[in-house]
Order: structure tokens, then sequence, then C-alpha cells
């Protein structure tokens, strides 16, 4: 079967290690946004399905080897995923451009290699994190044991499925859980993908499902299901808030990665060129659909004219706005036409609000597909809309300042707290701003650094939980007291 032949049959429902269709026989088209046409159909799973699926997770959590395996024999079944993603590199990163639109160039060198670091970062710890001896007199043995939490819920969306799915999966997956995952609808493919590697890799049945399917119906079953222990989500503030609820009437722990308006901040001693360089990718990259997208740019008023000019020939050469599958292609289509409308929507409303575009706009004159030009405004008041909502497009809003107490109290005037950025040779007012700053990330002289070793989350609005590191694994285990008295 040629791999166009493979793209375009139906995909089932993943659950218990079989693949299966829906009772119910519905299926819905997920859309290449660079054609505007369907890749494939996706079965749409209904509460039966969803049921299945927690119920295989349950029966392997309780009775399967999974949880009860020795951590470094876990370890192993995931370092073998590990192999078999690279194995299978190419076609993954196939299946997820033409899912989301992000250039081939991207999902090949970036999204699959960091899917395979986290699954071997967190392979490692399966053995590596354990519990204490506590401080007893002779009288009585102490200890404390990391137990998974159970059957965990990950529910993901579409912005980049591959790495914002493996991020949950691989640590819960090492700490010894089962897992339903219930990818975004608009791009469910990666996580079917992903469960035929995980089949040839040979983790037992049940330990990692898969349904697709709205979100306000699967997704809902999921958090309200008495036998779901934990709901891992990244997605809108607006959904997690409602999740939040719902899980609230089973008490279930939950993680939650939300948006941002994430500030960067350039000061006038700070490398300008670098700078530049770096606010064009912190809205450009992946068509500025990223969490922590530096979508509101603070720019000394001092050198505003002379980091504009910087900033807008490295938009206009760095990025390439095209066909996902041509190399010379840096920026892909937006996800969906109504994601397209939604940004063009803030882009009249800014420059109604009195904001001045100096850049973009519009659209490139393709003849198929959500393809959008990235768009800078400039002399954005932080109190406009375009300074305080996510956008989740390629549109930034340059906000001109004079003090550091200024910048500082306008950057922080968000409910949002995901990430932040700043420009300066000068150390300890990189430190000050840095403490200041109420963000889960500050990159000092660069922005979007991400590692699997450093924690990843939000303030506020913004979430709370980590991703990355070592802090994510407390959140996908209880600890449990044994005393033993003599
Ligand atoms: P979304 O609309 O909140 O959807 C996310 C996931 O939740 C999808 O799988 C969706 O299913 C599902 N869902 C929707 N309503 C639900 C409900 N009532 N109950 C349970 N599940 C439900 O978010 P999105 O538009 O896909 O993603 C963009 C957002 O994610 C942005 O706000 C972005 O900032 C945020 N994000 C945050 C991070 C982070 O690390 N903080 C990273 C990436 C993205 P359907 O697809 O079927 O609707």
């Amino acid at each position: 079967m040629t791999f166009a032949e493979k793209i375009a049959e139906p995909r089932k429902l993943f659950i218990d290690g079989k693949w299966i269709e829906p009772e119910s026989a519905r299926y819905f088209a997920t859309v290449n946004p660079a054609t505007e046409e369907a890749i494939t159909q996706v079965p749409q799973a209904g509460e039966r399905e969803t049921d299945l699926a927690v119920a295989a997770a349950r029966r392997a959590f309780e009775q399967g080897p999974w949880a009860a395996m020795k951590p470094a024999e876990r370890g192993k079944k995931i370092f073998r995923i590990a192999e078999v993603v690279e194995q299978q590199a190419e076609e993954l990163a196939l299946v997820e451009s033409l899912d989301t639109g992000k250039p081939l160039s991207f999902t090949r060198t970036r999204d699959v290699p960091f899917a395979v670091d986290l699954l071997r970062y967190y392979a490692g710890w399966a053995n590596k994190f354990y519990g204490a001896t506590l401080p007893t007199d002779e009288s009585a043995l102490a200890c404390t044991l990391r137990e998974p939490v159970g059957v965990v819920a990950i529910i993901t969306p579409w912005n980049s499925p591959l790495i914002l799915s493996l991020m949950k999966i691989a640590p819960a997956l090492a700490m010894g859980n089962t897992l339903i995952h219930k990818p975004a609808s608009w791009t469910p493919l990666s996580a079917l993908k992903f469960a035929e590697i995980c089949q040839a890799a040979g983790l037992p049945e049940g330990v990692y499902n898969v349904v697709t399917g709205p979100g306000d119906s699967v997704g809902t079953r999921l958090v309200t299901h008495p036998d779901v222990n934990k709901v891992s989500f990244t997605g809108e503030t607006v959904t997690g808030k409602i999740i939040m609820e719902k899980a609230a009437a089973t008490l279930k722990r939950i993680s939650l990665e939300l948006g941002g308006k994430s500030p960067h901040i350039v000061f006038a001693d700070g490398d300008l060129e670098a700078a530049a360089t770096f606010a064009a990718k912190g809205f450009c990259l992946n068509q500025g659909q990223i969490c922590w997208a530096g979508s509101r740019v603070f720019v000394e008023e001092k050198v505003h004219d002379e980091f504009l000019e910087k900033l807008l020939r490295h938009v206009r050469e760095d990025w390439t706005v095209g066909d996902p599958m041509d190399p010379k292609t840096q920026m892909g289509p937006l996800i969906s036409k109504t994601q397209l409308q939604q940004v063009t929507g803030y882009i009249e409303e800014g420059k109604k609000e009195g904001a001045k575009l100096i850049l973009g706009g519009d659209r490139p004159p393709m003849k198929k597909g959500y393809y959008l030009n990235p768009t800078v405004f400039d002399e954005v008041d932080n109190r406009m809309k375009l300074a305080r909502e996510e956008i989740f497009g390629p549109v930034l809003a340059i906000i001109p300042f004079k003090e550091f107490d200024e910048v500082i109290e306008k950057a922080n005037d968000t409910f949002y707290g995901l990430a932040s950025g700043l420009w300066t040779k000068d150390m300890k007012k990189a430190y000050r701003a840095a403490r200041r700053l109420k963000a889960g990330s500050v990159w000092v002289n660069c922005y979007g650094a991400l590692d699997v070793m450093a924690p990843f989350g939000g303030f506020k609005q913004s979430g709370f939980g980590r991703e990355f590191g070592q802090e994510v694994l407390p959140l996908y285990t209880e600890t449990k007291t044994v005393w033993f008295q003599m």
C-alpha cells in the first residue's frame, strides 16, 4: 500500500489493544489546512466506546502487568516505543504536517525528534522516582511509596498535537498509569499513528487507548467518568475552567496547561539584532499558534525605530509563507477556516481600536489553504484587545515603554502567566525583571527555549501543574505512607 492510500484509509478507535469501529458508524473528516481537502475519515466515539476505553484502561491498571511491573522493565518498554517512533519517523512527520499544516521541515527536525527525547527522558525516570524512608525511632519503620494515580484521561489540543500529547503520555506511562487519549478533533492522526507504534512496540493491551470525537461529548464523558482518576488537559483557558468544574464532582486530580499572552521585553541595551530574530520567531513559529507565543513585544522607546526596522526585516526574510511540503517554507496555513476567521477578526478589531498596522494583515495569493501573512501592529496600548486576548495566529502587538517599573507592571497586567522573555546586557536588571515577572518561564536573551528537563507551565489563568522535567512526576503519582509498628 502506498503512503497516499494508507493515509486515506478510514481510521478506527484504539481500545484495549484492538482497532474497533464505532457502534454508531459515525465518522468525521480531518482536513488538510493547506489544501482544504479531507485527508481521511475518523470515528466519532460515543459514550459506549468512551466507557469501553475507560474499562480497558481500568482492567489494564488493576489486572494487567503495567502498574505492577518492575519500573526498569516499564522503562525498557518506553525505550522500545522511542525506537519504533524513530523507525517510523518519516511517516509520523508527514502525518503531523498534513493534519496541522506545520512545515514538514519542522515536523521532521523538531516535532518527531522532540517526541523521541520525551520518551527516552521519561523512560529513564521510570526507576529513578521513588519514596523515602522516614526518620522514626526503633519502634517503627515508616516509608513512602510513589504509586501511579491510576486511569488518566489525556485531552490535547491541535496546535502541536504530537509533542503536546507525548509530554503527558511519556511521564504518565513511566509512572505506571494507564491512559485514554482524546486528541483534538482537528488533528487526530498523530495520536492514532502513535497507537500503531505502541502496538508494534508491544505495549500491553489497554495501557494506551485512543478515542476520537468531540470535546463536549467524549471529553465531557472522560472528565465526569467516576472511574477516571486524573485528567491531564492542554487547551484553552475557557475549556480548562469547564473541565475543572466538571471534574470537581468526582474530585479528580487535574493538570491544566492553558492559554497565554506572553510579554517579550526589549530593553535598549539588549542585542537588538538577536532580539529581533527571536521576536519574529515568537509570533511566526507555527503560524503564531503557540501557547507561549511572544505576542506582546514591549520595546524601550529610544530603540523603537531601530528595533522595528530589524524586526520587519527578519519577518520578511526568515518567515516564508507557503506549502508545508516545500522545504523553503517556514510558515504554513492556519489550522482551519474558523481559526482564520477568528484571527482576521482580531486584525480588523485592532485597526478599529487605533493600533497602527505596519506589516501584513492580508492573505498571500494561494488559491487554497487557510494562509495568512505575518501581521505586525505598532503603537498598541496594553488595554487594547490586541494586547489582552490570545489571538493564536501570526499577529504581533508592539507596545513602546520608557521605564523599568512601567514595563514590568504592563507585562504582568494580564490574567495569563505562561511565559515571558527579555533582552538586556545588564544581568542585574535581567535578574530583577525575572524575579518580578509573573510567568512560569522567563527567557533571558533568548525566547522559546524549551527542553525536556526544564519545567514548563502557567501562573494565574494559564493553568497549574507543570510539564517536562522532574516536576511533572509527582503529578502522575500518589504518595502512600506505610508505617510498620515493630
Ligand atoms: P480547546 O478548544 O480547549 O480544546 C482542547 C481539547 O479539549 C480538544 O481535544 C477538545 O476537543 C477538548 N475539549 C473541548 N471542549 C471540551 C470539554 N468541554 N470537555 C473536555 N474536553 C474538551 O483548545 P484548542 O483550541 O484545541 O487549543 C488551543 C489552546 O490551547 C490555546 O488556548 C493554547 O494557548 C492552549 N495551549 C496551551 C499550552 C500550554 O502548555 N499551556 C500548549 C498548547 C496549547 P475538540 O477538538 O473535539 O473540540
